[in-house]
């Protein structure tokens, strides 16, 4: 395969750059563009301090340090260095420059990953977790992403694949010397296995929900009649977290969602103003917007100015989260005036009552207690890595259920156990789809394309 080689840290000025290459020239390219201090033998994991060259006149570009490591044990198996330099964007392009005219070629995005997928050092499963591990929003998906990267799932998926070649290796068995009439109990065999089999993967298909979680933030909204302190409270929430928070386009026009992590929990909060916005457009949230968002959301927080007593709206408001997860907050608690504290509407509304104040910012933290406990995501088993963040990985799964219950029909309804084989193969190959193994190049394509460059 080519040398190839890009600029791994992020576009932009930086204390530092790195310049990488990988393949079988690398250390010859790096060669005509390098020269150490140390002249002395390359060795792995070590790094030579000197400097970077322009190869055709001999021009200093940069000092640099350079990490050797020799095939196979480097990220992609093969020979590989890392060229630390000063982080400018002249110098880091004028090192790349080097490094392509003495023989490299540029890496498209993801293929330093790719290469250590094809050469067989990580499995399809952990490519994709190196990009979540990157894009990660929160320090739970961090870990869970980790964990996929470390091979968790992997392990999971290849271990149900294997049980699954046991049964097909029983079926060819059966069909091979059919004199022995062990086709009965290949059948029984085979069918308590599927059964066995079929436990684990909906495991792991129900496993997605809370993968999706992890993945995308728990959907909340705040919702309220004009007035309460929607706004308020999400400037609160978000003014406390301001750090963390990464705006996301929303599907309308009029919704920004905003990422944040309360208590190690991602929440996608739902802008519902544009609550900000409409407020400087005189433009209220009106009830049918707020079924709307109750409809959308996994969390609602539902706050009402307590200064005022129960009007028609919040009345329809409380009726809206009945079924939902949602945390009853009764704001402006700093004017000292609470009507509906022992309001019965609200107390026998089940859900947890917070009284708050938006403005002094008081109360908010209790907010977050009901959160977590809601939640208590940290019940998610993420130390045992064995449930699915990915839809890719999701819909395979559900395939390969189909596959394994029409198996399962089959045999019920006596069919022969050639027909039965048919699915249990498919069933293989959809599981293989998750590690790579039964994929296609254009998959294979559209996944490394989500990479950065350099990774
Ligand atoms: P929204 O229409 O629900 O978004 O409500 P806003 O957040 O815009 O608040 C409406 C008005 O109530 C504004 O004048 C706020 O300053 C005021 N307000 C909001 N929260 C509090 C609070 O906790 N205490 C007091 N005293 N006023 C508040």
């Amino acid at each position: 395969m080519s040398t190839i080689a890009a600029i791994s840290t992020a576009p932009g000025i930086g204390g530092i750059g790195i310049i990488r290459m990988s393949g079988e020239e690398c250390f010859e390219v790096l060669n005509k563009i390098f020269i150490p201090k140390n002249k002395g033998k390359i060795e792995s994991y070590k790094i030579k301090y000197g400097k970077i060259v322009n190869s055709e006149n001999g021009e200093e570009i940069d000092e640099v340090l350079v990490s050797y490591f020799i095939a196979p044990k480097s990220y992609t198996t093969e020979n590989m260095c890392e060229i630390n330099s000063h982080g400018g964007i002249v110098v880091m392009n004028k090192i790349l420059e080097q490094c392509l005219k003495n023989g490299a070629v540029l890496a498209e995005p993801g293929e330093f990953t790719k290469r250590a997928f094809l050469n067989g050092r990580i499995d399809l499963l952990q490519a994709e977790a190196v990009i979540d591990v990157i894009n990660a929003k929160s320090s739970i998906e961090a870990k869970a992403s980790v964990n996929q990267l470390r091979g968790t799932l992997s392990q999971k998926i290849n271990s149900i694949k294997q049980k699954i070649i046991d049964i097909m290796v029983d079926i060819e068995a059966s069909i091979d010397y059919p004199e022995y009439d062990v086709e009965e109990v290949t059948n029984e065999k085979a069918r308590a296995s599927i059964e066995d089999i079929l436990n684990d993967l909906k495991k792991l298909e129900n496993s997605f929900d809370d993968g999706k979680i992890i993945r995308e933030g728990i959907k909340t909204a705040i919702i309220g009649t004009p007035n309460a302190g929607k706004s308020s409270l999400l400037n609160a929430i978000l003014d406390e977290e301001r750090a963390i928070v990464t705006d996301i386009e929303g599907t309308t026009r009029d919704t920004i969602e905003e990422f944040i992590t309360i208590r190690g929990i991602p929440l996608k909060l739902i802008d519902t103003a544009g609550i900000r916005k409409a407020k400087d457009e005189v433009e209220k949230i009106g009830i049918e917007k707020s079924k709307e968002y109750v409809r959308n959301s996994d969390l609602i927080i539902a706050i009402f100015d307590a200064t005022k007593e129960l009007q028609q709206d919040d009345i329809e408001i409380l009726e809206m989260i009945k079924n939902k997860n949602a945390i009853i907050v009764l704001n402006k608690e700093d004017l000292n005036q609470n009507r509906l504290n022992k309001e019965e509407k609200i107390l026998k509304s089940g859900k947890k009552v917070i009284s708050i104040s938006a403005l002094k910012k008081t109360g908010i933290e209790e907010i977050y207690d009901e959160v977590a406990r809601l939640f208590n995501i940290n019940k998610i088993e993420i130390e045992d890595g064995e449930f699915i963040t990915n839809i890719r990985h999701k819909n395979s799964i559900t395939n390969a259920i189909k596959k394994l219950e029409k198996a399962e029909k089959t045999m019920l309804d006596n069919m022969p156990i050639d027909i039965i084989s048919i699915d249990i193969k498919e069933a293989l190959e959809e599981l293989g789809k998750i590690t790579g193994d039964s994929v296609s190049e254009d998959i294979i394509k559209e996944i490394f394309k989500k990479f950065c460059l350099g990774k």
